[in-house]
């Protein structure tokens, strides 16, 4: 029971009749060197990954998380995951982990190396950052222009906008200009002012007695929290809808959240350097719903 822990992982074609893969696994020192220069993942940021809680010994939502991979790697040309194999894996590093606490279980399917072993891939297991302040007091958020109109992902599909690829050089910067301008996090806009997504979270907003996020048309992803969130609200009995968000909806919501798998669910609290009204007994019962999650 350790953590980092980082496996290895021999991707088998998606036809393969393979049903243990115990022999495609090899655990790793999570210090040692492990990917060839030739890595088109971190010479190009040519490949995707998925990031799941695991708390407490329990995976969070497995199956959102494989089916997104598998199409991430059908936007990207990539050979399709065999999602058994990738099931198996996931389980084979919880089973190895501290069944207590957080933790992060990054995988990742890189394209592999130019001329070498393709596709190539593997898993890296570490303790989550400890987000409970953030859960508790909310994130000042600015928004920013992420250069696109609405419906460019059906326009350039060569863009990858709703795969998630290792390419987050962009995402990074965000986040470093919402710190610049002394805030903690963004919410991107299209061009023509319409809400998208965080730089790693999805947006939900309350307005109009209905609980609403942007509809992952493409350019964004469809997140497996916000899925959670919507689950949690609709037992409750509220209205959740998939749609457009303008950024003025946006400013005149009743409150509004950035949702993730390992950071799961806080609230806007500044928006644009002006005070956002929270609804904080919510996000706290949200985030106790969360983190109980089994499956
Ligand atoms: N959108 C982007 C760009 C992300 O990077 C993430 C997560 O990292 C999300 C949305 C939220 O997805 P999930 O709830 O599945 O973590």
């Amino acid at each position: 029971m350790r953590l980092p822990f980082t496996l290895l992982i021999d991707p088998v074609p998606a036809d393969s009749r393979q049903q243990n893969f115990d022999d495609t696994f090899h655990e790793m020192d999570s210090s040692a060197p492990a990917l060839r220069v030739g890595e088109l993942s971190t010479q190009r940021g040519d490949g995707i990954f998925e990031t799941l809680a695991v708390v407490n010994g329990q995976p969070q939502e497995v199956e959102p998380h494989l089916s997104r991979l598998r199409n991430s790697a059908l936007i990207c040309d990539l050979p399709v995951p065999h999602i058994d194999q990738w099931r198996a894996a996931i389980a084979y590093a919880v089973a190895r982990i501290p069944q207590q606490g957080e933790v992060a279980l990054k995988f990742v399917l890189s394209r592999g190396v130019e001329h070498g072993p393709a596709p190539t891939a593997w898993l890296h297991a570490t303790a989550a950052a400890d987000f409970s302040a953030v859960r508790a007091n909310g994130v000042r958020v600015i928004t920013l222009d992420r250069g696109y109109p609405r419906g460019v992902a059906e326009r350039a599909p060569w863009l990858l906008m709703g795969a998630k690829t290792l390419s987050y050089a962009v995402n990074m910067a965000a986040i470093r200009e919402a710190h610049r301008r002394g805030a903690d996090d963004t919410i991107f806009l299209t061009a023509d002012g319409y809400v998208m997504e965080g730089p790693t979270s999805s947006v939900v907003l309350q307005s109009n007695g209905e609980y609403v996020t942007p509809a992952p048309s493409g350019a964004i992803l469809h997140g497996t929290t916000q899925q959670s969130m919507f689950e949690y609200l609709r037992a409750r009995g509220e209205r959740v809808q998939y749609r457009d968000v303008t950024v003025d909806e946006l400013r005149q919501a009743d409150a509004a959240w950035l949702v993730s798998s390992v950071r799961l669910a806080v609230a806007v609290v500044a928006l644009d350097d002006v005070l956002f009204p929270a609804d904080q007994p919510l996000t706290d019962a949200l985030n106790a719903y969360l983190l109980a999650r089994t499956a």
